[in-house]
């Protein structure tokens, strides 16, 4: 059974200029566990993609479901993860990753959450950083503590957009290799949003592609040996 049903999707955004059609025909289907990337080009529509899952835009047709419900608005057991990791400054690191904690109510105490804070920055290599400040971490280790910020809540789907992008190859790399061990240790059902087809074929078991103006799927590849 699939987590992510994405069937049919059309939509436009409303601009000044009357509405420009963005996608015609997206489907996307994810499996519970399943770590699905999208790749097309620059405007296909990837975002929109990520603001469909989240439930931060309604589509004008077709069905966008999680867990079996259609989608009405948003939701908070999403996690999501950005090509420019926000970190607040003011804030150490554990107090960033602690933060979605405050943002929506969890059952976890305070000591339980900072313990699972503290879990997910080892599992991602910073330990020792957890009362650093963002400025005093490099890119990656920014981009780390993004991620780790994006499973406090054990999210339902995990998306990323681009979060590798601005990394150098060899931190980008170094990341991948991280995201083999996030996922084995803290499973997830993941969407990643990439222009790097080495990426999307490391990481991912399915790569769907987008493209066409308005873009719609246009197919969908299986990469074997990866789940
Ligand atoms: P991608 O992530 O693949 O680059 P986006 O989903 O960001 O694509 O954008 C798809 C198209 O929709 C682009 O032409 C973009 O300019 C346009 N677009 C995105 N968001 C909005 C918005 N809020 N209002 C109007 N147009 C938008
Ligand atoms: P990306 O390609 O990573 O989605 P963009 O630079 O295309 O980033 O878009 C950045 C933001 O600007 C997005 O939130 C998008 O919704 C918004 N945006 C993009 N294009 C338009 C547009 N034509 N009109 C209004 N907002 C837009």
């Amino acid at each position: 059974d699939n987590l992510i049903n994405i069937k049919g999707v059309r939509h436009a955004y409303h601009t000044a200029t009357g509405p420009l059609p963005v996608l015609d025909g997206l489907d996307v289907q994810v499996p519970e566990g399943g770590f699905v990337a999208v790749v097309g080009p620059s405007g296909c529509g990837k975002s929109t993609l990520t603001r469909l899952i989240a439930g931060l835009l309604i589509p004008d047709e077709g069905t966008v479901q999680v867990h079996g419900s259609r989608i009405t608005g948003p939701r908070s057991n999403v996690g999501m993860a950005f090509q420019n990791p926000v970190l607040l400054e003011w804030r150490t690191i554990l107090e960033n990753v602690m933060l979605p904690l405050e943002i929506v109510p969890t059952k976890l105490s305070k000591a339980e959450g900072q313990a699972r804070a503290r879990k997910l920055l080892a599992l991602v290599g910073l330990e020792g950083f957890e009362a650093k400040r963002p400025s005093e971490l490099s890119g990656g280790m920014k981009q780390r503590a993004s991620l780790c910020r994006a499973l406090i809540h054990k999210p339902e789907v995990l998306i990323l957009d681009e979060p590798f992008g601005a990394l150098d190859a060899f931190t980008r790399e170094d990341l991948w290799q991280t995201m083999h061990k996030v996922k084995a240790e803290e499973p997830f059902t993941g969407v990643l949003i990439t222009h790097d087809l080495r990426e999307s074929i490391f990481l991912a078991d399915q790569v769907v592609v987008l493209s066409g103006r308005p873009a719609r799927t246009q197919f969908v590849m299986d990469i074997p040996g990866t789940g």
